[in-house]
């Protein structure tokens, strides 16, 4: 692309490429993407193991899920899906139990068969010291839910290795999306639509930039050519907000995660995807071992590949994964928000751009409202592009 974009979009994750893609296809505009990275997509970015073939995602394991039709039927116009449902398993003291907590994880936890009416007044028993209604952080939420003893093996372990930040610190609403079922269905969610890209991810990400309208500029970072755009271009901005304005409400925290990836000699390593280490002692949250993802693919025999998750605080160089979000952090992104909409010809969005946690599908239903009501009012009909801030 020569001459002067129509937009630019900073960040080739699902939310930059998905207003990319409309804005170039419905509007016909010229959109240069900028992404400082080697390749494009962001976090759900995924290439196959150079020994054994299998596909593996990056930045961690990207699980699509969604009940909102007007993304799901968007998504399937760049992929088409497998039928995999995802299902997690837990180690706790020596013993594999069946995730989320549902009744075959109330049985082998208790020792003792329960009905679904046994089992729902057990653990209303045990989670009666606490009401759900007034529990303030991430402790008291789960022991509302499922009481102390099912939170002390499931929860309180896992939470403080994945956070590192005491769970009474933590928001509640970190634990709504652990389901809690009186009977066997394990389905890890419980979306209407599932599944993952048929020829994965990378695929997908770059079907949804194959545009001639579309320029994507690899290993450029924004902040050293923003001189050329801003103030003449409209901008979005989809890195992390206070890494725009230099960090001068002070750096909001994240948790990043470490990916130890190795070959195993073996056809399976564990017999499913996903395994969580619930106790506290062992350094690892989980492990994944990918070729589960896609059963349905002839992989090469006798070899495996799994991967050893780590969490931990992320420092400066660390990519930032999970918003933390403490209350000084909430405090921080106030201020962001302002100057973000004092800010002019730029619209904030993303995970990073809002600090917020957005599965996939939540970036992209999020960008695709961004394109309907700022982006295609200002550039189909001259409606002023009021940045309106950070996409709250
Ligand atoms: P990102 O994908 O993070 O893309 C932002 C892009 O901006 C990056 O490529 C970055 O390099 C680029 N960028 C940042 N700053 C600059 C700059 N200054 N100049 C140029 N480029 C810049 N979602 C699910 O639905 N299911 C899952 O199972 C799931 N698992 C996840 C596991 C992990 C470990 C993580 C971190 C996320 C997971 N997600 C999952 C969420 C999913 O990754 C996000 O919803 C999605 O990536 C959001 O897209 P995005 O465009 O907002 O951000
Ligand atoms: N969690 C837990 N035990 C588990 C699984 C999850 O305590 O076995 C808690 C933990 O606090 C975690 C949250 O539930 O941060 C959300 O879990 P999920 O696996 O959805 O997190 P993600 O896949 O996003 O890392």
């Amino acid at each position: 692309m020569s001459d002067t974009p129509d937009l630019v979009v900073v960040g080739s994750g699902f939310f930059g490429l998905t207003v990319a893609e409309r804005c170039a296809n419905e509007l016909g505009l010229k959109v240069l993407i900028l992404e400082r990275r080697h390749h494009l997509g962001g976090n759900a970015y995924s290439e196959a193991d150079p020994e054994t073939g299998i596909e593996m995602h990056v930045y961690g394991a990207h699980l699509f899920h969604t009940s909102n039709e007007k993304v799901w039927e968007y998504v399937n116009r760049f992929t088409s899906f497998t039928n995999y449902q995802h299902r997690v398993f837990g180690q706790y003291a020596g013993q594999v139990y069946s995730l989320p907590m549902n009744l075959a994880l109330i049985n082998t936890f208790f020792g003792k068969s329960h009905t679904p009416d046994e089992a729902r007044a057990l653990i209303a028993e045990q989670a009666s010291e606490i009401d759900t209604a007034e529990a303030t952080n991430l402790e008291e939420k789960a022991i509302s839910l499922i009481g102390r003893p099912l939170y002390e093996a499931f929860i309180k372990g896992y939470t403080a290795k994945q956070w590192q930040t005491d769970p009474t610190k933590l928001s509640a609403d970190i634990i709504t999306r652990l389901p809690v079922r009186y009977n066997f269905d394990n389905r890890w969610f419980n979306d209407t639509y599932e599944g993952l890209p048929v020829d994965g991810y990378t695929a997908w990400l770059t079907k949804m930039a194959d545009h001639p309208n579309i320029e994507v500029r690899l290993e450029t970072d924004f902040f050293d050519v923003a001189d050329e755009f801003k103030g003449k271009v409209p901008i979005v901005y989809t890195g992390p907000v206070d890494e725009y304005f230099g960090n001068s409400e002070g750096r909001l925290s994240w948790r990043t995660v470490d990916l130890e990836a190795e070959v195993k000699e073996v056809d399976d390593f564990q017999g499913c995807a996903v395994m969580n280490y619930n106790d506290q002692d062992v350094p690892w949250t989980r492990i994944h071992e990918f070729k589960h993802f896609h059963p349905e693919r002839t992989y090469i025999s006798g070899k495996t590949v799994i991967v050893h998750e780590y969490s931990r605080f992320a420092e400066d160089d660390d990519e930032p994964y999970y918003p933390i979000n403490t209350a000084e952090d909430r405090e921080k992104l106030l201020k962001y928000r302002e100057l973000a909409k004092a800010e002019p010809m730029v619209l904030f969005g993303g995970r990073l751009g809002t600090y917020k946690y957005l599965d996939m599908h939540m970036a992209i239903g999020s960008a695709l409202s961004m394109y309907e009501n700022k982006l295609k009012p200002h550039f189909a009909d001259g409606a002023a592009l009021t940045s309106g801030g950070v996409d709250e």
